[in-house]
Formats: structure tokens, sequence, C-alpha cells
């Protein structure tokens, strides 16, 4: 082998690492060296080799990474990357005891950030003010007047003060399904609104009267966040115009995101099969000009639709009512709404990939799959949260990826479902390891920003379904048999993702050939030490993109 200068500049040996190379579902194997060049991986393998030693003589640069794991850059499976970066930009209430503190923190925050056109904030719990949320509450601490929008710590509420409510024009709405405006005794708005009122009112309103450039520093900020816990990958669960623009405009100023992108483009139920359809077809057209031979690091893969609502707002379709209170909840999405769109997107080579929660949604979800599109385009289902056992095997048979979000099946939030599901049911939430037995591709994600971000505590959650948010307050297991392997579950958060997308080929594994996206972490790699594991380094095509400064 003759080694030039160019090949010396270009190389990178990384030594004394734990390279994960292979994973079956219950044992892994790593190896200890793996040589980098121009951003692919050229080799893994032992570092005693006479090929190593002679790039060593020859004066390639050597890194040694003292023991550590690394493992692939983690994709998130299904997340909402503009949401996210907007969500770190608001000012956290953590901590706050009473409203007075609430409204000092808020005050000075807009004294702070005399910028900003509004005050956007996070982290607000019911039990700080008493269970009130009233937007008089909220007045006379910015002298600007500005907007104030307060998204509480479970992401179910939103309290806003008059200026917010007037801008969303809330006076004029009406409660959407599935979610409610608190009123005053004459049926003005006076200051919350909650569950769907914030998926559907607040939130789609913060994304689109930001400015281009709020926008573009929220998505770099996301960017950041997820470099620092390792990930290099994404897919974007409801994409639109919206964020869709902001995301080229920040890729045109940037050159390039250093986050691999791929997005479902979100439909939205509509009034009317036209209208429905005719978001397919700017699907289909925005997937012509960005796929994977134009523009592979960020596409446009498919559609997604929201077939029904959660568990604890009872807005998820169940087949039988909720234990609670008796309510039956229509899906969202009834099987003929569904089938048009399923057909036509499916028919145009995009991936369907649909919200599904409740076992009634899932079976409908999986029933148009099966009646509307072909086997093996990998089509997802979102979130799975209840399945009966026959659909839990029937998404292996039809090549359906089942994409989990183990966050949400962290104990510690689902203190409620015992009562909403009662007994029988509870113990089929969450099935995971059904999934994975029954032969489905299983896709890992956090659902950020409704769930944490971190990969490797949604690890944790998905191989001991123990808690990652309050690890202390001893909360049980739901469905403790449930739970994944430790092999499984990283695969299913890197692997598996990069299968979901049709992004495998590429990233996804420690292979020759792929591209040198990794993370160097300082773990044990069993199940019960995952939240201890610290990422040290994460590594994009073969550049260091981050580094902690924790020594
Ligand atoms: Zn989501």
């Amino acid at each position: 082998m003759t080694i030039t200068k160019e090949l010396i500049d270009a190389t990178t040996i990384l030594t004394n690492g734990r390279f994960l190379t292979r994973t079956a579902s219950t044992t892994s194997s790593f190896q200890d060296c793996m040589v980098i060049k121009g951003g692919i991986i050229q080799y893994i393998g032992s570092a005693s080799t006479p090929t190593i030693t002679t790039y060593k003589d020859a004066g390639v640069s050597t890194q040694d990474l003292q023991d550590r794991y690394v493992l692939p850059g983690f994709i998130d499976g299904h997340m909402h990357f503009l949401m996210l970066g907007q969500s770190l930009q608001k000012l956290s209430l953590d901590g706050c005891k009473d409203l007075n503190e609430i409204r000092s923190r808020i005050k000075e925050f807009g004294e702070e950030n005399p910028e900003k056109s509004r005050l956007l904030c996070r982290g607000w719990m019911h039990s700080m003010t008493n269970g009130e949320a009233k937007a008089n509450m909220l007045e006379g601490l910015d002298e600007k007047n500005r907007p104030i929008f307060i998204d509480s710590k479970d992401l179910h509420s939103c309290w806003c003060n008059q200026a917010a409510l007037d801008e969303m024009g809330v006076k004029y709405l009406k409660d959407p399904e599935g979610g409610s405006i608190s009123r005053d005794e004459q049926g003005n708005p006076s200051g919350l609104l909650s569950e769907a009122a914030q998926l559907v009112i607040v939130w789609p309103h913060i994304a689109k009267v930001a400015t281009m450039s709020e926008k573009t520093s929220a998505l770099k900020a996301a960017i950041k966040a997820y470099h620092e816990v390792g990930y290099t990958g994404l897919v974007d669960m409801a994409m639109d115009e919206n964020a869709w623009e902001a995301i080229l405009a920040l890729r045109k100023e940037k050159g390039e995101l250093r986050m691999r992108v791929a997005a479902h483009w979100v439909i939205m139920p509509s009034t009317g099969e036209e209208a429905r359809l005719k978001q397919v077809e700017r699907a289909i057209e925005l997937n012509k000009e960005f796929n994977k031979q134009t523009s592979p690091d960020l596409r446009i893969v498919g559609i997604k639709v929201i077939c029904d609502g959660v568990i604890d707002a009872c807005t998820a379709a169940l087949r039988e009512p909720y234990s609670n209170n008796g309510v039956s909840t229509d899906p969202i999405w009834n099987a003929e709404m569904l089938g048009p769109v399923v057909k036509k997107a499916a028919g145009a080579g995009l991936q369907c990939a649909l919200h599904a929660i409740g076992d009634n949604a899932v079976k409908i979800a999986i029933d148009a799959i099966e009646q509307h599109a072909a086997i093996g385009k990998r089509h997802r289902i979102e979130h799975l949260e209840l399945t009966s056992p026959e659909d839990a095997k029937r998404l292996g048979k039809l090549g359906i990826t089942a994409s989990i979000q183990p966050v949400h099946s962290d104990p510690a939030i689902l203190r409620a479902w015992p009562k909403l599901l009662g007994p029988d049911r509870l113990g089929r939430a969450f099935a995971y390891k059904e999934f994975a037995d029954g032969g489905a591709a299983v896709a890992i994600g956090s659902d950020s920003p409704t769930a944490p971000h971190a990969p490797i505590k949604n690890l944790y959650v998905a191989t001991t379904r123990r808690s990652a948010r309050e690890p202390g307050a001893g909360d049980a297991p739901v469905n403790e048999h449930f739970k994944i392997g430790l092999c499984e579950a990283v695969m299913a958060a890197t692997q598996g993702a990069a299968y979901s997308c049709f992004a495998d080929e590429r990233v996804g594994s420690l292979e020759i050939g792929k591209k040198a996206d990794f993370v160097v972490v300082d773990m044990e790699y069993e199940p019960g030490d995952l939240l201890k594991a610290e990422v040290k380094q994460t590594w994009f095509e073969g550049k260091m993109i981050y580094e902690s400064q924790i020594s």
C-alpha cells in the first residue's frame, strides 16, 4: 500500500474504543479500532494488524478513546424539529414556588429581551398557582404588554395573558375536538387552553408568527441540543410549509445542517376528500424535489396522519369506552377518510406514517395499510400505545415499522392510566416486545418536545420500563414483561430508525463504507446503568461536532 500525504491528512485512526459492530437481539459485539477517511468508515476491527501499524508509522493521526463505548450516531425516529427548537428558547419557570416568583421571573426576562415580540415560557405547574391560570394574573408585568404564553410542565396546557388570547383570536374560536378553552361566566376566554386546544391553536400560532430569524435560530438551538446528546439524524413527524421554509433557509445560510433530516408531511383532516388529497399532492411534489437521490440529508419521505388523540385526555380511540367515565371517542380519521389518502400517497411511492394510540385507531391504521398500500414499502405506525395481541402480530406480517417512543411508557407519567383503562387493558399498554417478536422493524424516537429528547435515557425506559423522569419516585414499571433488550433498543434507536426512513444504506451502523456518524459514550453497557451514561463526543461525517467539557 502506498501512503500518500493526502491519504495521511484525510485519515483518522480511533483506537482503544469499544466500537459496536454487530448486534443481534441478545448480544452485541465490539471491536477496538476504527479508521475513517473523508467522512467514511474504512476499517473496523482489531488495532493490532499490519495495516494499522503501517498507517501509524506513516504519521496518520490517532485518537485514543480511553476504552469508551462507540455507538452509531442516534437517529430520533419521531420528533418535531422546529417546535423543539422553539421550546428550548423559552424561559424556564422550573422551581418557581408561587405566582409572585413566576411574575418576577417573566418581568426580568422581558426586560432582558426587549427585542422579543412575545414572551414564551415553560415549566409552569398547576400546583405553583393553586391550580389557577387566569389571564389577569399576568397583567402589568411587561411595559410593552407583549403576548405571554406559558406551557405547563406536562405540555398539556398553555396559560396565556390577554394579549396572547387576543392575538390568537381565541374569543372567536370554539373548543376543538379533544380540547378545552377555559372561560369566565360571560363565556370569554379566561387564560387557559388545554389538551387539543394547545396543540391545534397555540402551537401552530407560535410557529407561524415567529420571524424567519427566530425560526432559524430555534432550529440551530435544536441541532445543538441534539448533538449534545448524541443525535446525528432525525425524522420530523409533522412537517408543514412553515417549518420546511425555515429549514431550507437555515440550510442555505449554513451550507449544511450537520443533521440528517427525513420528514413526513402532515395531512390535516380538513373538510372533504379533495382538500385532503390536495395536501398529499403537495407532499408528492416535495418528495420529487427532495429525495434520496437529489437531497439525501434533507428529504420529504412521506406523509403523516394523526388518526386519534391521547389516552390521558380520553381522546385516543379505544375499542371499549374509557373505564373512569364511560366515554367513547371516535378516531379523528375513520377508515373512509384514511383509505384514499393512504392509497394516493403509497401509490406515489411515499411512506405513510399513521399516528395511532388507542387500540381502535391502531386497527384502523393497520387495515388501511393492508388494504391500500404495498407490503415492504416501510409504512409505519406511530406510538402504538394500546394494541390487541392480534394487531401487535400483524405489524411484522405486513412489514409495518413499529415507531415507538419509550419515554411515553415512563411510569411516572402513567399514574392515571389504571383508572382510565382498567387493569386488563393496562396490561396491554406499550407491548414493544410483542411487536419485535412478531417480526416488526422497530424504530425508537422521543416525540420531543412533548417528551425529553435524550436518547440514552429513552433506552433506559425501553429496557427497564422504569422512570427516567423521576427515578427516585418509586413508581413500579408498567408491563415490565414488554421491555426489550439493550442490544435491541440500541439497534432500534440507530439502525432501526435509519431503516424506518430508508437511510440504512448510508448510516445507522458502524460498517465499512458507511458515513462516519457516531457517538463516544462513557457508560456501563447495562440497562440499569444507562441514566449515568455520558455522551463525550458526537461525530458527524468523520468530524467531531460536539465534545463534552466535563472531564
Ligand atoms: Zn409526535
